[in-house]
């Protein structure tokens, strides 16, 4: 009896056997949850403009009207005479 595999054992920090055969079994099996991470594209869209769809990253470029986003004034005039009729 090894007083240090009792405390390891407690702590959760050993493996039960049958864990261990599974690893051994199939190495690979360990990495199959594993995938490449996604490179992220640099710019993320945060607004799209409700008139012309256009999308936008930055909000301070966006103009906001009530429930709506356009991306620029043109557009949330063009939208709201739409709108209007
Ligand atoms: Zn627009």
């Amino acid at each position: 009896m090894h007083a240090h595999e009792g405390i390891a054992q407690r702590l959760g920090l050993v493996l039960p056997q049958a864990d261990i055969d599974k690893i051994h079994g199939n190495p690979l099996k360990m990495l199959a949850w594993w995938t490449p991470p996604v490179v992220k594209p640099k710019e993320i869209i945060t607004w799209k403009c409700d008139y012309c769809a256009k999308e936008g990253t930055d909000k301070s470029e966006q103009f906001a009207k009530f429930n709506y986003v356009y991306c620029s004034i043109k557009c949330l005039g063009a939208h709201r005479q739409k709108m209007q009729g």
